[in-house]
């Protein structure tokens, strides 16, 4: 009973912090294709330039509040600054009550990673290489010194993810290209998937690279058919991979030995 009381505790504070966490990444994902400063200058409306003071900023009560609209100006603010703090705050209660603490911090960093490059994916086709550079040795680090106990993949299989995960999308994109000499997928997503390797180890990377394929043919057929758009429209790559290697964490393991049939 204790103990239960004592999760759920951690869990509703895993929350909070994420919706907190939640504002921030609604910054990167403003500023970091912008190439502006996160840390200056503070909040502002992007119509009115108006500074947003803290009380108008607090994470999901200020947006109910404002009834989504900037104080000064009344400029409508995008739901999706709300729903980035929500989805922040559930995966971060979630992966506390779901794993040991100190995984579930590892794996929701690595989550909100993937949270900001699926938002700048979709709206600039881009994935910033200031997240998937730096994602990749921290990602392996993590892995070897705080998941590698509770789940054994560690060093090698780590090295291996980021080798096989970064080499097979590189060999699709450089096969598409020397196919069509058109650029069908960016070494962004090599990038990302070798960052997705290095925490998730080989067998992660063939289970993203089937979900995120699997889904992303679907919604692109989808896409052709309901829209009549040219095939050859770049669909992000980045929300599918991302897709997959969250699934990865939370049904990775049961699917792999549903699949071995043990
Ligand atoms: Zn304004």
């Amino acid at each position: 009973m204790y103990w239960d009381e004592v999760r759920i505790f951690f869990g509703v504070a895993g929350f909070l912090f994420g919706i907190t966490f939640g504002s921030f990444l609604n910054v990167l994902v403003w500023r970091l294709p912008r190439g502006e400063s996160i840390v200056f200058p503070g909040s502002h409306c992007p119509r009115c330039n108006a500074p947003i003071h803290w009380y108008d900023n607090i994470p999901l009560l200020s947006y109910a509040l404002l009834l989504g609209r900037c104080r000064a100006c009344g400029e409508r603010i995008s739901p999706r600054y709300p729903l980035v703090e929500l989805v922040s705050g559930l995966f971060l209660g979630a992966y506390i009550l779901r794993f040991r603490w100190d995984v579930g911090l590892v794996y929701y960093a690595f989550t909100a990673a993937l949270l900001v490059v699926t938002l700048i994916d979709l709206e600039h086709k881009i994935i910033p290489d200031v997240i998937s550079l730096p994602g990749i040795p921290l990602m392996l680090l993590a892995n070897m010194f705080v998941v590698a106990p509770y789940w054994p993949i560690g060093l090698i299989d780590g090295g291996i993810g980021i080798l096989l995960g970064g080499g097979a999308l590189l060999a699709v994109a450089l096969g598409y290209y020397l196919l069509t000499h058109r650029e069908g997928m960016g070494l962004g997503d090599p990038k990302l998937m070798a960052m997705i390797g290095a925490l998730c180890g080989w067998k992660g990377v063939v289970f993203t690279m089937l979900v995120s394929s699997f889904t992303g043919t679907i919604v692109g057929v989808i896409y052709v058919v309901a829209a009549g758009k040219d095939r050859r429209f770049p669909i992000p790559f980045g929300p599918f991979l991302s897709l997959g290697a969250v699934a990865y964490l939370w049904v990775g393991q049961a699917a792999i030995r549903w699949y071995l049939g043990s």
